[in-house]
Order: structure tokens, then C-alpha cells, then sequence
């Protein structure tokens, strides 16, 4: 079993492991499954694939950005008042990103607090959004918007879960492990550019070792800056465009999808605004190109488009931030952004990748 320790200064009580291994959930599931402090809110594909984990009364999910919302979490809440849940007891959240924040968040405000525990089950969720605290839920069209930092007291990365996991979501996940490399480790993007085979078949070795390297710099970002301060903004990369076009594709395109090209279009954007040099981008389009991603974006409401860009919570009133490449293994925040600079960019056909 692999161990990362995030280790928040301000209190040991806060800290917490993030275990790593293979088939290893199961037993844990069950045996708390049967025990009246723990509530579970699980996936609803993970719960029919892996139905044997499961025992009694659980929360399912059916697990779409329509349902990361406030009823969700209104409904979590009375599932957990209806259990009589207590101050002490523990809210495990079986699933992919979306159940890990909506139920985060849930677990943050249910009597002001109780214990978190995440089992993420898809790549995205076991090297990024389980890991860091962050909760919440999307408001009308504005990506989540609404939530909490509140970090889990576990979490449980099972890779058995991979095995079932379909080869888009698989991908998806893989651009937030290309982010990682591309903003703090040069190893790990040589790494994925060498094992490309082994990485696709999922590999069991290779995929812990990546997930570990992953949990590793996201632990060590979150110690620094767990409220987004400062270093936190550099895990922005390729998600201020991204969140964009997650909305204006009404989320048809996903997260991690959406998060590649948007690494690409902010470079692209970066290279000709003069922040960033063409190795850098070179080396951006190379890692994507290898694994088969498609880079280009076509805009479909312009407006609400280029509104969902400044609305971005990332946005300060001095302008848009953007986190970016500054060479592979580094990153760097640029602030004060005009949005007008980025309107030009995306007007005409300028968001179709140069042939
Ligand atoms: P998701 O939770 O929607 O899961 C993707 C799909 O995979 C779902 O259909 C789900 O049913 C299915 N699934 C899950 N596990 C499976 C398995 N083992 N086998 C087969 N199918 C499985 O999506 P996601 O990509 O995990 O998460 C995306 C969400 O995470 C977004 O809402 C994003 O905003 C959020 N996010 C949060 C943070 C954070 O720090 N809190 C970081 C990154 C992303
Ligand atoms: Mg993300």
C-alpha cells in the first residue's frame, strides 16, 4: 500500500492519509456499511458495477454537473437527518468528482461539520479532486459556485475501480495528470511521453505510481496555500477557459476534456500575448498530440461564452487571472487580464488550431 501524507500546519487533527492501492476497498465498504454512524452517498454506475460493496440504506447519485447542485445537497442533508446522523459520524463519498464535491460540501455544513471520508473511483477524482478540500456545487450556469474548504479526515484510492472506468472518463482524467506535469514536474511529462502504451492499457504499477506522483504535488500545493492564496492558483491551469467550455457546451464536453483544450487555448493565447515562449507551447501541443486529444474548440454561444470567462471566480475585479506554463515543470500566475484582449482572441476562427 502507497501513503501521502498532507500535512496541514495549523493543526494535526486536520491532517490526513491518502491510502493507494489495488482491490483493498471492498472489506472497508463492507464492514462499514452495517455500522449506523457511517452514511454513504455512492455513484449510481458505481453502485450497479460494484453492488456487492454496498449493504443497506445509501445515498445514490446519479452523477451529471445538472445534479451538482443545492437540491442534491438538500437532499443529502435530509437523507442524513432522516439516518439521524450525528456530530461524530462520517459521510464516505463513493464516486467520481461530482459526488466527492456535492458530498463534501454536504458534509461540511450538516450540523456545522462532520467527519469526511472520500473513495474516489475515477482518475480525475483519485489524483485531483478528492485530494485538497475543495467542495461545492454549480449555481444556475456558473460552475461551483457555491461551496466550502473543508478537507476529509481519509482518502481511500482503490485502483480497482479504473478497471471499469470507460475510455473517455479515463482521458479526462489524464489531462488534470498532464496538467501536473506540465505546471511542477518534468519527470512525470517525460514520463508520459516514454510510457504512452502503458499508461493507455492502465498498467497497475504505472497507473499508482502516477496517481501517487500526482496526490504528492497536489498535497504539497495544498499545505502551502490550502485557501488559494497564492501557489493553489497554479492547479487553475487550462481551467479558466475550460470552465467556458464546459458551459457553452452545456457540459457535454467533460472536465478533464474540457480542461486540455483549455491548456492549450490559454498558451496559445499566452504565446501571442508574448507571456509565454513557442517551446512552451510546443511542448503543450506535443504531450496532448501524442495522447490523441482533440485541441480545437468550436464556440457555440459566443456571449455566454466569453460572460462565463468573466464571471469566473478567479477573475478579480483588477481583471482575469490565468494560470500558466512557463516551461515544462513550471508554472506562473498572470493577473489583470483585460477580458476584451481575450474577446479578440476567440472572435473569428482563432479558437481552430493553426494547421
Ligand atoms: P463524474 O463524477 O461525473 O464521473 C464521471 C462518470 O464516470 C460518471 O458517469 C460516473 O457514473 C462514472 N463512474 C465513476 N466511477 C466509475 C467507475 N469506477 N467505473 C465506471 N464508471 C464510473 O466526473 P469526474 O470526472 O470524476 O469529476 C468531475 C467533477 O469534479 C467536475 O464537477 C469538476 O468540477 C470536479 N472537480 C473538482 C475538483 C476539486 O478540487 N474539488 C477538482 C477537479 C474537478
Ligand atoms: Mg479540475
Amino acid at each position: 500500500m502507497e501513503k501521502v501524507h498532507v500535512n496541514l500546519n495549523y493543526s494535526k487533527y486536520f491532517s490526513y492519509d491518502i491510502l493507494i492501492d489495488h482491490n483493498f476497498v471492498d472489506n472497508e465498504l463492507r464492514g462499514i456499511a452495517n455500522y449506523n454512524r457511517a452514511h454513504l452517498v455512492v455513484d449510481k454506475n458505481v453502485c450497479e458495477l460494484y453492488n456487492s460493496f454496498f449493504v443497506g440504506d445509501i445515498f445514490i447519485l446519479n452523477s451529471s454537473e445538472h445534479n451538482k447542485n443545492l437540491n442534491t445537497v438538500y437532499e443529502i442533508l435530509n437523507f442524513m437527518k432522516n439516518r439521524k446522523a450525528l456530530r461524530n459520524d462520517t459521510l464516505f463519498a463513493v464516486g467520481g468528482g461530482i459526488v466527492g464535491d456535492v458530498a463534501g460540501f454536504a458534509a461540511s455544513i450538516y450540523m456545522r461539520g462532520i467527519n469526511f471520508i472520500q473513495v474516489p473511483t475515477t482518475l480525475l477524482s483519485m489524483v485531483d479532486s478528492s485530494v485538497g478540500g475543495k467542495t461545492g456545487v454549480n449555481l444556475g450556469d456558473v460552475k461551483n459556485l457555491v461551496g466550502s474548504f473543508y478537507q476529509p479526515k481519509k482518502v481511500l484510492i482503490d485502483t480497482l475501480f479504473l478497471t471499469t472506468l470507460p475510455e473517455d472518463e479515463f482521458k479526462s482524467g489524464l489531462a488534470e495528470v498532464i496538467k501536473y506535469a506540465l505546471l511542477f514536474d518534468k519527470d512525470l511529462y517525460e514520463f508520459l511521453i516514454s510510457n504512452k502504451t502503458d499508461v493507455v492499457k492502465r498498467r497497475e504499477d504505472v497507473i499508482i505510481k502516477i496517481i501517487k506522483r500526482c496526490c504528492e504535488l497536489k498535497a504539497k500545493v495544498v499545505e502551502e496555500d490550502e485557501t488559494e492564496q497564492g501557489i493553489r492558483k497554479l492547479l487553475n491551469l487550462g481551467h479558466t477557459f475550460g470552465h467556458a467550455i464546459e458551459v457553452d457546451s452545456d457540459h457535454e464536453i467533460k472536465h478533464g476534456i474540457a480542461v486540455a483544450k483549455g491548456i492549450y487555448l490559454e498558451a496559445l493565447f499566452a504565446y501571442e500575448k508574448g507571456m509565454i515562449g513557442k517551446n512552451v507551447l510546443d511542448d503543450i501541443e506535443k504531450i496532448f498530440e501524442i495522447y490523441d486529444y482533440d485541441l480545437n474548440y468550436q464556440v457555440r454561444d459566443f456571449t455566454l461564452f466569453i460572460n462565463a470567462i468573466g464571471s469566473d471566480k478567479k477573475a478579480m475585479s483588477s481583471g482575469i487571472v490565468l494560470a500558466l506554463t512557463s516551461d515544462v515543470g513550471s508554472g506562473i500566475i498572470k493577473s489583470g487580464i483585460d477580458l476584451d484582449s481575450i474577446k479578440k482572441f476567440f472572435e473569428g476562427a482563432r479558437w481552430m488550431r493553426p494547421q
